[in-house]
């Protein structure tokens, strides 16, 4: 009777393993990696005492009764960056110091030749976007992916590392099922304080792979009450700061121009783009 129980046990339990929907379907392996991490965050639960906690003001009594009805959260934006070092090892050197004043990290460094480093692991907050706000999010590390790219900041990005760029942001936007309009650059979120991906920063081409929006050769005509600070929130935006909302938003989406002031032009491709992202 027991071996019995046993088998139907370990059926159910198959069928419930093969029936959940894949978190990872892009491969076995990560697959695997992803259950036997879970295993281990797991390991404990299914022997948990419960703890008496003091008493809050109201005095109701709280519990902790843990469930391992849980998976590990999973990011909404990717955040992208340059480096602004000299190298790839020194980039490197700076993204895994602990010993700074400036921590700083990010889940991925690549380097002009493509390399790619994983520096944190993608299910742990790597502090890269600092303070910053998209939308009606402020806390952006906690939602988001991170990743630099080996660059002065005043030059163009290599073939080759925009190729392992695309090659990683595939991985990650299959894996978390990330919208196009949510792979945007640090100085989008942080508009007062960053500049980078920078006016160097090939949006148009990574668009074009389904990573960030770009702007239509055929621009939509403006509305009569087009009101860009409203555009410019919608899309995601802190317009706190105006000015620094509209240079931002020509560094990605304009490029050759990032002065304060928006032109007729600015304006049609920023509806644009408030277009895209109020589909
Ligand atoms: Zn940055």
């Amino acid at each position: 009777m027991k071996i019995i129980i046993t088998a139907l046990i370990i059926f159910f339990m198959v069928v419930e393993v093969s029936c959940a929907p894949g978190r990872y379907p892009q491969s076995s392996l990560v697959r695997k990696a992803y259950k036997t991490n879970l295993k281990k965050m797991r390991a404990g639960y299914d022997r948990f005492i419960p703890v008496h906690l003091p008493l809050d003001s109201l005095g109701v009594k709280q519990w902790t009764a843990p469930s391992p009805n849980f998976d590990i959260r999973t990011p909404d934006l990717v955040i992208i960056h340059y480096t602004e070092e000299n190298s790839c090892p020194q980039a490197l050197y700076t993204l895994t110091n602990p010993n700074t004043s400036r921590k700083v990290s990010a889940n991925y460094l690549i380097c002009k030749d493509g390399t790619v480093f994983k520096l944190v692991d993608e299910r742990y907050r790597a502090w890269q976007a600092g303070i910053s706000r998209w939308g009606n999010f402020n806390n952006i590390n906690s939602i988001s992916m991170g990743i630099e790219l080996d660059n002065t900041g005043q030059e163009p990005f290599s073939e080759k590392q925009i190729a392992s760029l695309s090659v990683l942001l595939q991985t990650i936007k299959t894996r978390y099922h990330i919208p196009v309009g949510n792979f945007i650059g640090h100085a989008d979120v942080a508009p007062t304080r960053r500049a980078d991906p920078g006016t160097y920063f090939p949006w148009e081409e990574l668009s074009t792979k389904g990573f960030g929006y770009w702007r239509d050769s055929l621009l939509p005509a403006l509305p009569a009450d087009f009101d860009y600070k409203t555009a410019l929130k919608l899309i995601g935006y802190d317009i706190r700061d105006t000015t620094a909302a509209i240079v931002a938003f020509k560094r990605h989406f304009i490029q050759n121009d990032t002065t304060s002031e928006l032109t007729d032009y600015d304006k049609q491709v920023l509806y644009d783009i408030f277009l895209k992202y109020d589909q």
